[in-house]
């Protein structure tokens, strides 16, 4: 407006400069004039020149601010569209253009409705007609999808607006945006918000593991409300079955692989636990922090009731209800682990019942399960709960037993009590459906120690063995390995030997010499087995058997009577009635509960002295339960009875235990009296143990001296008590008492 009104001023100015000029043309001019019109002259023309400047500079200045509108319309984030009355194109943007996916020229005049979606074209028609029907109407905003030239298809935002100008036909001006990707990350939440809202309960907290949102499912399975758990620490929902280091874990790995899945047992708000599969992943912003948790989780515990049942299917007999052959496979695999890693043995039995296929043939099939059944129940009841007892199927069962003996012949002797029991249990009569019926089974047993490494081998080995006890007759039970069966059979021939050999008194005791610097001061009292058959039999033979099989408690009763007794006839001569008997007493003897009284009732019963007693323990009795081995010592001490520690050196006794035992004598095993002249370190050994006994308080006493060179040798290092064949051979009474006369 300034710059119009200064144009036109100069204008006017030159135009009066120049009627004055010519009026001074026309007319003399002085000089003087002269100069002062051509001085007004040239500033007229300075003022001219510096306008038109000017004027050059608002020209420029409008150019840019064009340029700059035309770049802010053609390049603009969204399209603009003029459409005419008749639906047409009348002018677009560049944008425009691009969003339609065709040139500029060709889409004028062309119809805009043909770039809209065929189902959304009706829409449009209508919205159109609308809009252009009504005067001064405010912008209105449609979505639609659009259809590019090469017909492919985006999701736009259409804004509208009537344009009226006078003298012309009313427009309209349409902004178009391609709004795909909103549209697409709004579908995206709208999954995730369905998804939030799943079956899974869902949680999800902040970093510092503070819970923010929980879905509907969480309320299901928690039992907790929203606002009773938003804002505290999933920890209200523990139940305490894990412990802190699992969680350890757990938070390792989400802080390592940024998720953590596995089962775990939560508490419901009413104090319930349960078991649920949970996955927790981390949330993590741009520059790598954690924001956020997310838990998501289901209750199992029906999924888990389903997998027991499918389990116990997949592992059980549906007829007997007994673990089947791939749980037996199972155990056996882990039972091969265990006695490789402990030493225990296992055993294997494999059980046939005799004639079932007759029963079967005869009676029936129903008849047959009954029988299958019941022997089922009766097998569970003759093992162990660590047992494992299974049908293969048919008529075939496996027995597996685990933790037996360390020693081979120890644990195949307890596979051979229970393959027994069995045998017992299995042949009582069974009824069935009203009738009585007597079966009968044959067992192969196999043993399990760590150098039998195939369980398919070890089932084929009880096989065979049932094989041939089927083939030495019904009813009975056979090893696989033949030394075993051997063994087996002579020690259960023994045992019923030694059971009778109780009964009927087939029992003596020999008596041995314990001197000291050449007087006799007392004697051993040495079991021995008069057999019928076999003459004498000593006691390495039997004492182990007796011991396992618990005829130690009657063998060793009669042993105290009879030394007891011994006593009792010493009293009566001069030369016998101070002699000290030693009776060697066993571990399961020791430990009666009832033995201190035992011991006390047969000395009164006898009477006799007790102080004339000496017990021989060894160092395997004592270990075992220190504590009770000194309260039963104690007792019997007071009573007058001494001890004395037997074999002392084959064991693992230390100051420590020995210190505290109230023990009389340490009796040096004949192991080390054996090469004591010829070995320095047996003589190094005794010399130890006689120091020892020095400075505990004890006496010593060298058992198995045979000869002068170990009795001097024995003299030498200090020890004065001695016991062996070089003073006599365990004897019999008789010999003993004549021995001792001369
Ligand atoms: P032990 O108590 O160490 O008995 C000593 C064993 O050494 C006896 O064997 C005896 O005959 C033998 N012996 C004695 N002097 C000599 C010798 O100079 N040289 C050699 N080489 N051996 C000698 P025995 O009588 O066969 O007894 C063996 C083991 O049986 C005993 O060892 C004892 O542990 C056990 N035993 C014997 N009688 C009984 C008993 O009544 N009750 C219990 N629980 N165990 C007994
Ligand atoms: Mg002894
Ligand atoms: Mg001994």
């Amino acid at each position: 407006m300034n710059l119009k009104r200064r144009s036109t001023d100069s204008i006017q100015l030159r135009a009066e400069a120049q009627t004055r000029f010519s009026h001074s043309t026309s007319s003399a001019l002085t000089s003087t004039d002269e100069a002062a019109l051509r001085h007004e002259l040239l500033v007229y023309q300075i003022e001219l020149e510096m306008q038109n400047d000017e004027l050059q500079k608002a020209h420029t200045k409008m150019e840019e601010a064009r340029d700059r509108y035309v770049d802010l319309y053609e390049f603009a984030p969204v399209g603009y569209l003029t459409i005419s009355r008749q639906g047409l194109i009348s002018e677009i943007n560049l944008t425009g253009s691009t969003l339609l996916g065709i040139e500029r020229k060709k889409l004028v005049k062309r119809r805009f409705a043909q770039f809209i979606a065929p189902e959304d074209r009706e829409r449009w028609h209508r919205m159109f007609l609308g809009i252009m029907a009504e005067e001064e109407a405010e912008i209105q905003s449609f979505e639609f999808v659009m259809v590019r030239f090469n017909g492919s298809s985006f999701y736009a935002l259409i804004d509208c607006q009537r344009k009226d100008a006078i003298g012309e036909q009313p427009t309209l001006r349409v902004t178009l945006a391609d709004i795909h990707k909103l549209k697409e990350s709004e579908a995206e939440l709208r999954i995730a918000a369905v998804a939030f809202e799943a079956q899974e309960g869902m949680m999800v907290t902040d970093a510092h593991n503070t819970i923010l949102r929980v879905n509907e499912a969480f309320i299901k399975i928690t039992g907790y409300a929203p606002e009773e758990v938003i804002g505290k620490n999933p920890q209200i929902l523990g139940s305490g079955l894990q412990d802190s280091a699992f969680y350890t874990a757990m938070w390792e790995q989400l802080g390592q692989q940024g998720i953590w899945s596995g089962e775990i047992w939560n508490k419901r708000k009413n104090g319930e636990i349960y078991p649920e599969s949970l996955s927790i992943t981390t949330v993590k912003n741009r520059h790598g922090d954690i924001t956020n948790y997310v838990a998501s989780f289901a209750d199992i515990t029906l999924s888990k009731s389903a997998a027991n049942e499918i389990q116990h299917l997949a592992f059980n007999d549906p007829l007997t209800n007994l673990p089947n052959r791939r749980f037996l496979m199972d155990r056996l695999e882990h039972e091969l682990a265990s006695s490789t890693r402990t030493g225990h043995k296992g055993a294997l039995l494999f059980l046939d019942l005799d004639n079932f296929k007759v029963l079967n043939d005869t009676m029936g099939h129903n008849i047959g399960d009954l029988l299958l059944k019941l022997v089922a129940e009766r097998l569970i009841t003759c093992v162990r709960d660590c047992d494992t007892v299974a049908r293969l199927g048919g008529d075939e069962f496996v027995i597996l037993l685990e933790g037996l003996g360390e020693h081979l012949l120890e644990a195949a002797s307890q596979a051979d009590a229970v393959a027994s029991k069995i045998l017992m249990t299995l042949s009582q009569p069974y009824l069935l459906e009203g009738h009585e019926h007597n079966s009968s089974a044959s067992i192969g047993v196999t043993l399990i120690d760590e150098n039998k490494l195939h369980i398919e081998e070890l089932l084929k080995q009880a096989d065979i063995a049932m094989y041939q006890a089927k083939q030495s007759g019904r009813s009975s039970i056979r090893f696989f390995d033949q030394q075993m069966q051997e063994n087996i059979s002579a020690r259960v021939k023994l045992e019923e030997e030694l059971r009778r050999a109780l009964i009927n008194k087939d029992l003596v005791l020999h008596y041995q010499f314990q001197t000291h610097l050449g007087q006799v001061t007392g004697a051993e009292a040495l079991v021995r087995w008069q057999h019928p058959q076999q003459g004498i039999v000593y006691p390495v033979e039997f004492i182990a058997l007796a011991e396992e099989t618990g005829l130690i408690l009657p063998l060793g009763a009669w042993v105290l009577e009879a030394a007891c007794a011994q006593l009792k006839a010493w009293k009566l001569s001069n030369l016998t009635r101070d002699l000290l008997l030693s009776i060697n007493v066993s571990a399961r003897q020791f430990f009666q509960p009832d033995f201190v009284a035992q011991v006390a009732c047969t000395l009164q019963r006898y009477d006799v002295n007790p102080n004339l007693i000496k017990f021989e323990l060894t160092e395997g009795v004592l270990i075992k339960s220190i504590e009770e081995t000194i309260a039963t010592m104690t007792t019997l001490k007071a009573m007058g009875i001494k001890f004395s520690l037997d074999d002392f050196g084959t064991g693992y006794s230390s100051l420590q235990y020995l210190k505290r035992l109230p023990l009389d004598q340490l009796k040096i095993d004949k192991s080390f009296v054996h090469d004591i002249t010829i070995d320095h370190r047996d003589r190094a050994v005794v010399r130890t143990i006689i120091g020892m006994a020095e400075s505990l308080g004890l006496e010593v006493i060298a058992e198995g001296v045979e000869t002068e060179g170990q009795k001097l040798c024995l003299l030498n290092i200090g020890c004065s008590n001695f016991q062996g064949y070089l003073f006599g051979k365990p004897m019999q009474i008789s010999e003993f008492e004549t021995m001792l006369k001369s």
